[in-house]
């Protein structure tokens, strides 16, 4: 039986300050909020899944009904498992919109009972991506107007 429970899942390599709008936003739209960290061995990024949980737990201290995990495979599967049956997706621009598409009606073949949901972007955040993040912090460029300032020195760290 689906609930109310909604898991925001992604890559957060590294958390921004975007994906803290739509959590915040979404924190007051749910009773209880899973932000779910996808820990793909295919597809290393550039801070480990445990780094990634640590900087989300960091930036969403202040959300008491927020929680952060993270997951392997199919996000259905890991839906069904927590009895969660919304996830919550954010949309910049359209370019965002064709994959958000795409990967919402194959979860919807696959596991009809549970909805996508998406929250349009915060204009002030619109420019904001994590790739963003790695390429200016990796030519040691300034990202505190980009990430959350309790993890910018674990961005930075990164980069030494
Ligand atoms: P993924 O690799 O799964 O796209 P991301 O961590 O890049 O993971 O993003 C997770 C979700 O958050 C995606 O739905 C993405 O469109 C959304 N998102 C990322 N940055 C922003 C932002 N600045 N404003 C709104 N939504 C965003």
């Amino acid at each position: 039986m689906p609930t109310s429970l909604c898991v925001y899942p992604g890559s957060f390599d590294p958390v921004t300050l975007g994906h803290i709008d739509l959590i915040e936003r979404a924190a007051k739209l749910f009773p209880n909020l899973v932000v779910a960290v996808l820990n793909n061995p295919d597809k290393q990024g550039t801070f480990t899944t445990e780094r990634r949980l640590a900087m989300l737990a960091k930036a969403c201290a202040h959300l008491s009904n927020v929680k952060i995990d993270s997951f392997g495979g199919l996000l259905v599967d890991y839906m069904r498992k927590a009895g969660a049956g919304i996830v919550l997706r954010g949309l910049r621009a359209v370019t965002d919109f064709e994959n958000e598409f795409q990967m919402a009606q194959v979860n919807r073949q696959i596991a009809p009972e549970i909805e996508t949901l998406f929250l349009m972007t915060s204009p002030d955040y619109a420019y904001i991506s994590s790739s963003a993040v790695r390429q200016i912090a990796s030519f040691g460029g300034d990202v505190s107007t980009l990430v959350p300032a309790c993890i910018l020195e674990d961005v930075y760290q990164a980069y030494r």
